[in-house]
């Protein structure tokens, strides 16, 4: 191995090599260090490792979306009650979504028939 010369104490010195354990965002990373004063003259590897990234990403939206989209269902669910009544407060408005109230309606009929 070559020597390197130490910026802190100017020697020539083959650095002593430090591994320091990678993370989930970064491989292993090696701290070169000084023999003589123990500094750090230079480092290498601890890339960013993007593959975990994307994957820890992509599992974080999922359950974000996931859940986001289960609380959209649960809340149509609960609130249809009041989306009927925004809907019944245009009807005067806009014809379509009067026909919408009637197909809700006849909906409502057939499921009061089975019961
Ligand atoms: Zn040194």
């Amino acid at each position: 191995m070559d020597k390197v010369k130490c910026k802190s104490c100017q020697s020539n010195v083959i650095p002593r090599l430090w591994v320091m354990n990678g993370g989930w965002f970064h491989y292993r990373r090696n701290q070169h260090l000084c023999v003589i004063c123990g500094v750090v003259m230079y480092e290498s590897g601890g890339e960013v490792a993007f593959e975990r990234i994307w994957l820890v990403s992509g599992v974080v939206g999922l359950v974000i979306f996931g859940i986001g989209g289960a609380i959209l269902v649960v809340a149509a669910y609960l609130l249809k009650g009041k989306i009927r009544k925004v809907l019944q407060g245009l009807e005067d408005k806009k014809e379509i979504k009067g026909k919408f109230l009637k197909y809700f309606d006849s909906l409502r009929s057939i499921k009061g028939k089975e019961k």
